[in-house]
């Protein structure tokens, strides 16, 4: 008997088979190392696979770099309609998309169906595909000294790109990275997160079923070793990577050896500031739904609470039903909006930063207690508080579904608590007043500030962070000009 859950996702199980790498238009069996990929949610041994040996990277590399020039000459048009039929394909693989993300990363289905498949594909990849057409030359006029002289500025892709994506969103992180790229006429080497690699390889079919030209994308897999080889090879002209600092910075020092251009998307300790005169009411259950989102491994996750002392108390009591609310377990059940830890080393690490949090004089001012499923490497969500704005726990990302709570006296205390992270990524402001929550906007230093909430994830506007949150911008026009190169031609007249 089948139960309602399983009718409705009849390839729930499933997981890709393809265990190929795509180096040019040749789907290569593996000749590197080989590990296990787990199901984080049962513990279970989803696929064995093989990653690309140096010699395959050597090859992912040169398909790409022979591909360039045809794929760098198509008008805006043709590659626009090669990358919409790649949507095409994507958006009719969906079904198996969706099953292959939530077995492997553990995101809740209920999640993973917008978040993880239907945003990248249909909101993304499609204004990529939109944004191929756009005519970017600039044509600034004359210039008379000495001479008189006209002057255009063109923008012209930037070569191959070496797209590597962290394992928390398989399929979106890929496509901010190749859908500009493409775009722009760049080609591409894509490499996974080694914990999560099954979608990236079953994107490999997925590209030859689009009929992409021969060298245009490329899949290989692996671990830091490849990621290595990559950002440091000499026919790599772009590194566009997704992951911690820590491995970013190592991936500027590896792409220096070329000065090759990076892209880093890095991690945050976002700030969700409540300025006072706010309803806490209405705003204190979103606050820790969107937190505790994806299990809290989202890069922007708004984990770090600042709230005014004068509604701090009934912030606290309001947020409690939204623990209540709080279902941590199988991935596949609607109901559950907490998934697993990627692996038990990093539940280990979540778990740690709370149990050191309670040890240096922290306490649990929230948290779900029901017990955990026997499998699967789950935390429950807690809030912490009583700690000092210095503590680890307030200034590191622990990418897990814990947040901490900083009362403030005055909104330019709020300010400067807000900035005192070495990160930069996203923030949001909860005010009553537009103006007041704007100019603290201003004034917050990260690359997306959020009033009230904000909304969705748009494809036209920039995301990236400031300070050791990155260097540059993904999506919009912004994520356009990271893969071209600027010239200025200019002409005696
Ligand atoms: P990670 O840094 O551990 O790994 C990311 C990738 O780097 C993997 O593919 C890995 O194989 C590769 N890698 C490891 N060592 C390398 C090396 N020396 N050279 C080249 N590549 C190497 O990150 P993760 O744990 O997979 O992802 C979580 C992190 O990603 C968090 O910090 C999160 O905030 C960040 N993230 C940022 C964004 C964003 O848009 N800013 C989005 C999602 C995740």
């Amino acid at each position: 008997m089948t139960t309602a859950t399983e009718a409705k996702n009849p390839l729930k199980d499933w997981v890709p088979e393809t265990r190929t790498l795509l180096l040019g238009d040749r789907s290569a069996e593996a000749a590197g190392e080989t590990w296990d990929v787990y199901n984080p949610a049962t513990e279970a041994v989803i696929a064995t696979v093989t990653g690309a040996s140096s010699g395959q990277v050597d090859e992912a590399v040169a398909a790409a770099r022979q591909a360039f020039p045809a794929w760098a000459a198509l008008s805006g048009e043709e590659r626009s309609r090669h990358i919409h039929r790649f949507a095409d394909v994507l958006e009719k693989a969906a079904d198996r998309l969706l099953p292959s993300i939530v077995n492997e990363v553990g995101t809740p289905v209920s999640l993973a169906e917008y978040l993880q498949v239907k945003m990248a594909v249909d909101e993304h990849l499609r204004w990529a595909a939109e944004a191929a057409k756009t005519d970017r030359t600039i044509h600034l006029g004359e210039f008379d000294k000495p001479v008189p002289t006209m002057s255009d500025v063109v923008h012209q892709p930037v070569g191959v790109v070496a797209a590597i994506t962290g394992y928390n969103y398989p399929l979106n992180l890929a496509i901010f990275k190749f859908g500009a790229a493409l775009a722009a006429g760049c080609t591409v080497v894509l490499l996974p997160s080694p914990r999560t690699p099954l979608t990236t390889l079953f994107l490999g079919d997925l590209i030859k079923e689009a009929g992409l030209p021969q060298g245009v994308m490329n899949v290989v897999i692996g671990g830091a070793d490849v990621g290595q080889q990559l950002s440091s090879h000499p026919g790599v002209d772009r590194v566009s990577f997704t992951g911690s600092d820590g491995v970013g910075a190592k991936i500027m020092e590896q792409a220096a050896a070329n000065i090759a251009g990076v892209t880093l998307e890095l991690g945050g300790k976002s700030p969700s500031i409540v300025l006072p005169g706010v309803n806490v009411q209405k705003i204190a259950v979103e606050m820790h739904l969107r937190w505790s989102r994806n299990g809290g491994q989202g890069c922007a996750a708004l984990a770090r609470l600042l709230v005014h002392e004068a509604v701090y108390d009934e912030f606290l009591d309001a947020g409690a039903s939204a623990f209540d609310q709080m279902v941590v377990g199988d991935p596949w059940d609607r109901a559950t909006n907490i998934g697993p830890m990627i692996r038990p080393d990093h539940q280990v690490r979540v778990r740690g930063f709370i149990d050191g949090s309670v040890a240096e004089g922290g306490t649990k001012l929230l948290e779900v207690t029901k017990s955990l499923p026997e499998k699967g490497w789950f935390v429950n969500p807690v809030l912490l508080g009583g700690l000092p704005h210095s503590a680890r726990a307030v200034q590191q990302e622990i990418f897990g579904p814990v947040a901490v709570i900083v009362p403030f006296k005055d909104t330019e205390e709020a300010i400067r608590l807000a900035n005192d992270t070495p990160y930069g990524l996203a923030a949001n402001v909860w005010c009553d007043d537009l103006v007041e929550g704007r100019r603290v906007a201003e004034q917050v230093r990260a690359g997306t500030v959020w009033i009230n909430g904000g909304g969705a994830m748009r494809p036209d506007a920039p995301f990236g962070g400031y300070g050791k949150s990155g260097v540059g911008r993904e999506l919009g026009e912004w994520g356009m000009r990271e893969y071209l190169e600027v010239k200025h031609i200019q002409w005696r007249i």
